[in-house]
């Protein structure tokens, strides 16, 4: 079984017309490889492109929501749509729980009542921002790089009250710091070990270890330029930044959040969910059953809030 927390798939069914998440093809995610690779849950982010003028950006979220219901969902009688962890416990043997998350909070603009309404929708997790800044702090290729304004700091107590996931992926390292004082839920869907590979998108090591301290969970995710300042890493590569979260105590703090369809290149192996099957036979090699078993799907679970 995997959770995998983070995919593209809903941006590049808007963009690109002739994708389809039902057949096989050029999406990293379909539904086959889903079922082929044995996902238990997968994520799916509204992501919206930094060029999309504010006025546009609401009805640009609502339409990817509509995308994830009338074509990830209603199609397929065995996905069903996850909103807590009860959900993912009644899901039955040959089912596949979707969820819905939010990356970066450009669609809400300055508006809780937008917010709450995409919380309606089926949103679970809220990235406050993407790379840049917005109305709710600094993202981490911002270089100003700073921490939560006032109404970040609304958002993250928004989301505490619905109980739901604030994510800190994408977050400067002094938004970061704000959020982990402030969110009873933090979560990092796709992020790296910094120390590994110095980008500005990973996590640094007291970072990791204030996650493991809040009950977090962080997904490692497959994007190359996280895993190595190197042009072409490998699996192996990637498994060092699983040793060394576990180094740090996160053995049952640590995921996998893919990534996939949000980027352009790939590691060869991972290059899109069938990889997981890849991942898997080598994670065996070196770790026990049950700890494959967390990494690859219950530490996700375990906080996914109730
Ligand atoms: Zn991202």
């Amino acid at each position: 079984m995997i959770f995998d927390a983070h995919c593209d798939v809903l941006y590049r069914l808007q963009n690109e017309k002739d994708l389809h998440f039902s057949k096989s093809g050029p999406l990293h995610v379909t539904y086959q490889e889903l079922k082929n690779a044995g996902a238990k849950v997968q994520c799916f982010a509204i992501f919206l492109s930094p060029s999309l003028p504010p006025s546009r950006r609401f009805e640009a979220a609502l339409e990817q929501v509509d995308l994830f219901y009338e074509r990830i969902v209603k199609p397929h009688a065995d996905i069903q749509v996850i909103t807590s962890k009860r959900d993912i416990q009644n899901l039955k043997e040959h089912e596949i729980g979707v969820v819905l998350t939010l990356e970066g909070c450009e669609a809400i603009q300055e508006d809780l009542m937008k917010l709450r309404t995409l919380k309606r929708l089926g949103v679970c997790s809220v990235g406050l921002t993407w790379n840049y800044a917005n109305t709710l702090a600094d993202g981490a290729m911002e270089s100003r790089g700073a921490g939560l304004t006032a109404f970040g700091r609304q958002v993250v107590e928004e989301l505490n009250q619905m109980k739901i996931w604030t994510d800190v992926s994408h977050l400067s390292e002094k938004a970061f710091w704000d959020v982990l004082e402030l969110a009873d839920y933090p979560v990092a869907s796709h992020s790296n070990s910094y120390s590994l590979c110095p980008h500005p998108r990973n996590l640094k090591d007291d970072q990791i270890k204030a996650l493991i301290q809040k009950n977090s969970v962080i997904g490692l995710t497959f994007v190359p330029f996280f895993v190595k300042d190197h042009p072409k890493p490998s699996i192996a590569d990637f498994l060092q930044h699983v040793d060394y979260v576990c180094g740090l105590g996160g053995e049952f703090h640590l995921g996998f959040g893919s990534d996939f369809d949000g980027i352009d290149e790939t590691i060869p192996g991972l290059d899109s969910f069938q990889g997981y099957l890849q991942l898997a036979e080598l994670l065996d090699k070196h770790y026990s059953a049950s700890q494959v078993e967390n990494f690859l799907y219950h530490n996700f679970v375990r906080y996914f809030p109730d």
